[in-house]
């Protein structure tokens, strides 16, 4: 599917939240600002009677809730739209489920599906009125995430220029890693490593301004940061990797976090798999910050809904 990148603003504001590629950085601090507000409980504005309807078309635990709960403390209706129970599964395409939703007077549309593309489809298939949220576009990008990745580097860490921030794993095929490094390149951070084995780095890195290390040790000493990834079996068409070894290679252990800074901060999008990229006693211990990003994505979710009501309103 041909991904419009340019579908998500109309006359410089966010209309859509479809990816962090060409996001400028003034609508980035503008969301991370409007999360903190939110995350002090110091300004909530209400957005009675709109209507909210959550389309995932693959499984979510964290995502789907965080945008539930988000929807809620904005005053905001959710709909869930049961995909497994729906229409689709008698054959009618996306298109027609999303205008009969529509006509039901729905506000948004957050979406996740495995094929690059089909929030940015469906985008530009609704009526204008009507904001679309990528909650997850196959390996291409998970905006929201990288969102609230943002806030949680900024409120454990400050700034961004002076970090050194390592993502770790199955760089290709992961949406969460490409979102992240247009993020952390627009807001200016001073060093990102990817790290991983060759089978799981894209080849096209040399132009994401990102250094690459293959071995695990090297690429994360002096980290303030290091974000794991799981390995995205679901989009792997071959065992890419042997599980055996990748423990070994990439796990992330006690004697590993020795090598970045004492005030390292470990993230993950989850779900985590202990014993496969991460150990327990790193992803429980005290410089993870997981569970925190979690509690972080219902106040950047609800920033992002709110100022794609408010840019709609206005227009
Ligand atoms: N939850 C994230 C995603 O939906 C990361 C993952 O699944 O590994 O992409």
């Amino acid at each position: 599917m041909k991904i419009n990148h340019d579908i998500q603003l109309s006359d410089g504001k966010l209309k859509h939240f479809l990816n962090i590629n060409n996001l400028p950085k003034s609508i980035i601090e503008d969301i991370i600002n409007r999360a903190e507000e939110f995350h002090d409980n110091s300004k909530i504005t209400k957005y009675t009677g709109k209507v909210v309807a959550s389309l995932f078309f693959e499984p979510s635990t964290r995502t789907k809730t965080t945008f539930e709960l988000a929807t809620k403390k904005i005053s905001s209706d959710f709909i869930n739209i049961d995909i497994a129970n729906s229409s689709t599964s008698k054959g009618e395409s996306i298109i027609d489920m999303i205008k009969t939703i529509e006509a039901m007077k729905c506000n948004m549309f957050v979406v996740r599906h495995s094929v690059p593309g089909t929030a940015h489809f469906i985008a530009e298939s609704v009526s204008s009125d009507i904001a679309v949220i990528n909650a997850g576009d196959g390996s291409n990008e998970h905006p929201t995430q990288a969102m609230l990745d943002m806030f949680t580097i900024k409120k454990h860490k400050g700034s961004f220029e002076d970090l050194k921030i390592s993502i770790v794993g199955d760089i290709l095929h992961s949406r969460v890693a490409k979102s992240l490094i247009f993020a952390l390149n627009t807001l200016g951070a001073k060093q990102i490593n990817i790290v991983g084995p060759k089978k799981l780095i894209p080849d096209n890195y040399t132009e994401m301004n990102v250094k690459y290390f293959e071995d695990m040790s090297e690429g994360i000493s002096y980290s303030d940061v290091i974000i794991m990834l799981r390995l995205q079996k679901e989009r792997m068409h071959d065992a890419l990797i042997s599980l055996d070894t990748y423990y070994d290679e990439y796990g992330l252990n006690q004697s590993r976090m020795q090598l970045a800074k004492k005030d390292v901060i470990v993230m993950h999008p989850g779900p985590i798999n202990r014993g496969v990229e991460i150990e327990s006693s790193v992803a429980d211990g005290p410089n993870s910050v997981i569970l925190n990003q979690v509690s972080y994505g219902i106040s950047v979710r609800m920033a992002i809904m709110s100022i794609l009501f408010d840019n709609h309103h206005a227009s």
